[in-house]
C-alpha cells in the first residue's frame, strides 16, 4: 500500500428514517455527542452530524442524515434520501406500529435510492422491556427475510448505540473496498 492509497478519505452518507417518535434523534444524539433528551423537538427541516471512525487504518466519515420531524407529516423528500449508501430503519419495540411501518419505510428507501444501501433494522427502546410489544423473534425474522442486519438498542441507555451505527459504516466500506479491488 503506498502513501496516497494511505491518506485516502471516505464520506457515506447515511439516512435514519422510522415513523415519529421512535427514538431517531436521541440514537443519533446519542452517537454524536453522548446526549439523550427526553423531550422530543420538533425540529423544522433536515439536520446531519458527520461521525469519523477508524477502519483498516484510514479515517472513515459518515455523515448520519435525522429526518427532523418531516416524517409526522409523511413528508421526507428525495433530496432526504439521495446519495445515501447506508441506512437505519428504526421501529419502538414497545409499539407494534411503528414495526408495521417498517415495509413502507423500506419500499420508500428503494423508491428513492439509485445504488446499493446497507441497511440495518434497529428495534429501539430496548429499555422498555416490560412493556414490549414486538419480539426479538419478529424483529429478526423480518430482517432476515428483507435482507437486512438487525440490532436492539436503547438510546435511553446507550445500548448498542455505537455499534449499530458502526456495523452499517463498516458494511458500506467493506462493500466500495471490494469495487476497488
Ligand atoms: P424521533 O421522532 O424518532 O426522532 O424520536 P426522538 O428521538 O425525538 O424520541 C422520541 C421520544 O422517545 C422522546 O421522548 C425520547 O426521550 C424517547 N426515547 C428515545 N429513545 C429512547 C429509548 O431508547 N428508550 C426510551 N425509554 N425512550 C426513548
Ligand atoms: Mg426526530
Amino acid at each position: 500500500m503506498d502513501d496516497e492509497e494511505e491518506g485516502e478519505e471516505y464520506l457515506f452518507k447515511v439516512v435514519i428514517i422510522g415513523d415519529s417518535a421512535v427514538g431517531k434523534s436521541n440514537l443519533l444524539s446519542r452517537y454524536a455527542r453522548n446526549e439523550f433528551n427526553t423531550n422530543s423537538k420538533a425540529t423544522i427541516g433536515v439536520e446531519f452530524q458527520t461521525q469519523s471512525m477508524e477502519i483498516d487504518g484510514k479515517e472513515v466519515k459518515a455523515q448520519i442524515w435525522d429526518t427532523a420531524g418531516q416524517e409526522r407529516f409523511r413528508a421526507v423528500t428525495s433530496a432526504y434520501y439521495r446519495g445515501a449508501v447506508g441506512a437505519l430503519i428504526v421501529y419502538d419495540i414497545s409499539r407494534s406500529s411503528t414495526f408495521d411501518s417498517v415495509q413502507r419505510w423500506l419500499q420508500e428507501l428503494s423508491t428513492h435510492s439509485d445504488t446499493t444501501v446497507a441497511k440495518m433494522l434497529v428495534g429501539n427502546k430496548h429499555d422498555l422491556e416490560e412493556i414490549r410489544a414486538v419480539s426479538v423473534e419478529e424483529g429478526k425474522s423480518l430482517a432476515e427475510s428483507e435482507g437486512l442486519f438487525f440490532i436492539e438498542t436503547s438510546a435511553l441507555d446507550s445500548t448498542n448505540v455505537r455499534t449499530a451505527f458502526e456495523i452499517v459504516i463498516k458494511e458500506i466500506y467493506n462493500s466500495v473496498s471490494r469495487k476497488i479491488l
